[in-house]
């Protein structure tokens, strides 16, 4: 049997080898999703709901190994793995209050002995192939709302999550989701590979926009639904009525929470030219507080880099920035290991010309452009092939407003970065993705409108 072999990105230590799947199993295990399917969809929305429920306090009672385990696998700083935790929470809360009204069938239109209904179906048997840098988010944002509507799930976490992905499968079948109604795949790009060979119904990604495009290139004849949640370059404008301060601190936390390494990080700064030199020492100072360190203790704020090869990309975008004239202001190096550690790193006077402003970065290292104004930021914001994001800071709301509307981006924030709400969807413009999740739109996903048309004799 396969094995798969989990390090501590924070150590290198071999942490624990799991017995992975294979073309072989994934296949078997395709099988008893699809015989589970009918029966979880014939189960009643309460009774759904019940165990989706149980689950959440199951997830409750465990939240502080639960979050040790996510620590220890992904390298995450701990205290950001409880808030990941208590952030599934509220998403937990709002999807099992929305599953009802967004599955009930709706009767729009009556005329005599005409009516018309739409029955909103599940997919049947969907595929989530995830990413490690937020797994109960990313991972709950699908199967969450996935099993409310009665689809059945091919979960593969991430390699770098795999025991996270264990402890789901383990926490949803005690609260009552029948075993092969939920089913964990082990293993690494072979194994989601594998996956997407199956007859499945709908395929729920998250990952780099290199994987994606592979999964949408292999599913595309076989007309699978597909929701591709990809990375992104996401910027920030700082007008010059905008507290650099306060605006610093903020984009400073944007930046490098979670080490850099979340889809919607902040990864590229203007700055208006009459604030720049404030705003940028602000900023600095507030990177110089960032405590680097063993992430189980409570006060570090910057982890480890979960996946070496990482530690290359960083380099080669600092390596870079700096041969094209950008000033390094604190950082610019690896940290000595064991493990995969980066500095946090700042550089004013970049350009778009460095890989710095133009590839996702996903470490704890940023650029921030002086910019002459507002039709100049808009157009720098607009100079990417992604849009996840974008923010700007200034008082001024209907400057805000009128900006943001000009970005092309799935999310926009005023005086605010690095935000997910479970109410609002999530998506991405250009290489970002398609499709959505979170919303009332986000549980709709894992549905198909099925139009009645109905005569009475
Ligand atoms: P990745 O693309 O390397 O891996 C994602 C998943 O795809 C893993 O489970 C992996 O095993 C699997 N995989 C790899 N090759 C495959 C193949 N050929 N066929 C099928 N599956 C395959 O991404 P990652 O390093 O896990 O995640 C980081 C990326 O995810 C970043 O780009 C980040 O921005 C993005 N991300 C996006 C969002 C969002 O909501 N838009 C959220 C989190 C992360």
């Amino acid at each position: 049997m396969n094995q798969l072999a989990i390090h501590n990105p924070a150590t290198g230590a071999l942490i624990a080898e799991l017995p992975a799947d294979d073309a072989t199993s994934v296949a078997a295990k395709a099988t008893l999703a699809r015989a589970a399917q009918k029966p979880w969809a014939a189960t009643p929305m309460a009774k759904r709901q019940a165990c989706i429920e149980r689950f959440k306090a199951g997830v409750l009672a465990e939240l502080d190994e639960l979050a040790a385990t996510m620590t220890r696998e992904t390298g995450k700083p701990i205290q950001m793995s409880r808030n990941e935790l208590n952030g599934l929470i509220a998403r937990i809360d709002f999807f099992i209050e929305e599953a009802d009204d967004e599955q009930a069938t709706e009767t729009v239109f009556i005329d005599g002995s005409m009516t018309e209904q739409i029955e909103h179906t599940p997919l049947g048997v969907i595929a989530n192939i995830s990413a490690w840098n937020y797994p109960w988010f990313v991972g709950g944002n699908v199967f969450i709302p996935a099993l409310l509507t009665g689809n059945a799930v091919l979960y593969k976490p991430s390699e770098y999550a795999a025991q996270t992905g264990l402890a789901i499968a383990r926490l949803l079948h005690a609260a009552g989701v029948p075993e092969h109604a939920f089913i964990t795949l082990i293993g690494g790009g072979d194994v989601g590979a594998a996956l997407l060979a199956q007859k499945i119904d709908g395929l729920f990604f998250t990952g780099s926009h290199a994987t994606g495009a592979r999964i949408m290139e292999a599913l595309g004849p076989r007309m699978v639904k597909v929701q591709l949640e990809l990375g992104g370059k996401d910027p920030t404008y700082v007008c010059e009525d905008a507290n650099p301060k306060t605006a610093a601190e903020s984009l400073a936390d944007g930046a490098m929470y979670n080490t850099g390494q979340s889809c919607c990080s902040v990864e590229r700064i203007y700055v208006h030219e009459s604030i720049h030199d404030d705003f940028v020492s602000a900023f600095v100072a507030t990177v110089k507080t960032f405590k680097a360190g063993d992430p189980m203790s409570a006060d570090t704020y910057i982890g480890a880099i979960t996946r070496a090869p990482q530690l290359d990309v960083l380099e080669a975008q600092v390596a870079d920035a700096k041969a094209k004239g950008a000033r390094l202001l604190t950082g610019g190096k690896r940290l000595p290991g064991p493990g995969n550690w980066f500095e946090p790193t700042v550089f004013a006077d970049v350009s778009h010309d460095m890989a710095l402003m133009r590839e996702e970065s996903f470490g704890p290292i940023i650029g921030i452009q002086k910019v002459t104004g507002d039709a100049q930021a808009v157009e720098l914001m607009n100079d990417t092939r992604y849009g996840l994001t974008a923010g700007i800071f200034t008082r001024d709301e209907a400057r805000a407003k009128n900006l943001l509307d000009q970005v092309n981006a799935g999310t926009v924030y005023w005086n605010c970065c690095d935000r997910v709400s479970p109410r609002l969807p999530w998506s991405g413009h250009g290489d970002s993705g398609v499709g959505l999740t979170l919303s009332t739109y986000g549980i709709q996903a894992f549905t198909r409108p099925k139009a009645w048309h109905l005569r009475q004799p």
